[in-house]
């Protein structure tokens, strides 16, 4: 088999690289180790930025999304007692869209397999990737169905399977640095069916610890708990988890939150990382493959996404016309947006867990970070275009 791309990873990245290639007609195999039901039930991200989805939009990919997105133009931060509302669509213009992740995905696979005619393969098993050092790449993997080892031939190979796969092992060690950050914490993150308690995301800075609310739909909600990192969901039973969240989101004259049943509960490790350079021969990485950021400020998916615009253009520019310009600047234009998006979330970061460090010095110092959003319009205006992503140009 030939195919001119090989996809590896049907997240995000992968099927909107993969859609962009089929509009312009540029044969591609998608190639994904979980089977369809799953990826399109698999829930992780929520919040999309403007850009991001005026850059679906621009590729013909967001119809449902902005049919049936919630426009979010606020969001509230809890502390010491009080509410204060952030309404960042009046700093900058511009909303987050909340669009569950899983829909997004199950909208890109429609439009990529059943729409464009792109291929697909799911299920597949012990993918590698051969001969990244010349012009005649291919990919090797085994058939779900058969347990065959099947051959593809390519020109070029988009690593988009996130932060497990296989494309970033596939860097000769020698010639990648990875940049880590640990931010020595975890995050309890939840999804609960109960309505939210708020019509916007909320952050409680709390001395017990952060505690998130990020609406995803009338029904579901997702709540996020500081909590050790490594620490065991069982230590956090039902009665445990709305204690908590009652306690760190509490303040004057707002409702307890909405106690349903936890559908997820698992415990993030909060770190990041960034793997440079983002290309190795005839391999691009993009979206989680190449860089991790901790879900502190919800960035990872609209970076994915941005990488998926760079690389999908920079391939169909190459594969129609030979201008090899776009993939010649592709890691320098993804990283200057992931670096920024990365200085950000550690920045973000102190702001949630600052007063719950145990040190009244940096209690301090987080609090009067916090104020300052509330009493510097120029501060505020600051944070609004970084939570937003809308800085001119990277
Ligand atoms: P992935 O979505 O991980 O897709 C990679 C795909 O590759 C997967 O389908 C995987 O099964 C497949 N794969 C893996 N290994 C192989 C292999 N060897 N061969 C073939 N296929 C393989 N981001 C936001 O922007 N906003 C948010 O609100 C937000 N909230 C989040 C909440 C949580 C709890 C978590 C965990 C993440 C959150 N993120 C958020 C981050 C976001 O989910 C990721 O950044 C995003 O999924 C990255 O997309 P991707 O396509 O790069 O990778």
């Amino acid at each position: 088999h030939r195919f001119p791309v090989v996809v590896v990873g049907a997240g995000p990245a992968g099927l909107t690289v993969g859609n962009i290639l089929r509009a312009a007609s540029v044969d591609c195999l998608v190639l994904e180790t979980e089977t369809r039901e799953f990826i399109e039930q698999r829930p992780r991200a929520g919040v999309i930025e403007e850009w991001a989805a005026r850059g679906l939009e621009k590729r013909g990919l967001a119809r449902n999304l902005l049919d049936r997105a919630e426009l979010h133009t606020a969001c509230e931060f809890r502390f010491d007692g009080e509410r204060y509302r952030f309404p960042y669509g009046e700093l900058t213009g511009s909303h987050h869209f909340v669009y569950p992740q899983p829909l997004l995905v199950t909208d890109l696979v429609r439009e990529y397999a059943d729409v464009r005619g792109g291929h697909i393969r799911f299920g597949v098993r012990d993918v590698r990737i051969h001969l990244l050092d010349t012009d005649r790449p291919w990919v090797s993997y085994t058939c779900p169905e058969t347990g065959e080892r099947q051959v593809v031939h390519c020109d070029f190979v988009a690593g988009c399977d996130g932060a497990r796969g296989v494309s970033r092992a596939s860097l000769p060690p020698e010639r990648v640095r990875i940049a880590r950050h640990d931010y020595g914490i975890g995050w309890l993150a939840l999804l609960a069916e109960a309505p939210p308690s708020a019509d916007c995301v909320l952050f409680g800075c709390h001395a017990r610890g952060f505690a998130g609310q990020m609406p995803r739909s009338p029904e579901v909600t997702r709540y996020y708990l500081q909590c050790p990192p490594g620490d065991d969901p069982e230590n956090w039973p039902h009665e445990r988890v709305w204690s908590e969240l009652r306690e760190r989101l509490g303040a004057a004259g707002v409702p307890p939150p909405a106690e349903g049943r936890l559908i997820e509960k698992r415990v993030l490790d909060m770190h990041d990382y960034v793997v440079e350079p983002m290309v190795h021969g005839r391999l691009f990485l993009a979206g989680d493959a190449a860089h991790l950021v901790a879900p502190i400020a919800a960035k990872g998916m609209n970076l994915a996404l941005h990488d998926a615009f760079l690389l999908g253009d920079a391939l169909v520019a190459r594969l129609t016309t030979g201008d090899d310009s776009g993939l010649d600047g592709y890691a320098q234009a993804c990283l200057r947006r992931v670096w920024d998006y990365q200085e950000f979330s550690q920045w973000l970061s102190e702001v949630y867990h600052g007063t719950a460090a145990g040190n009244p010095f940096r209690a301090g110092t987080t609090l009067a970070r916090l104020r300052r959003l509330f009493t510097s319009p120029t501060a505020a205006a600051a944070f609004a275009e970084q939570y937003l992503g809308t800085a001119a140009r990277y």
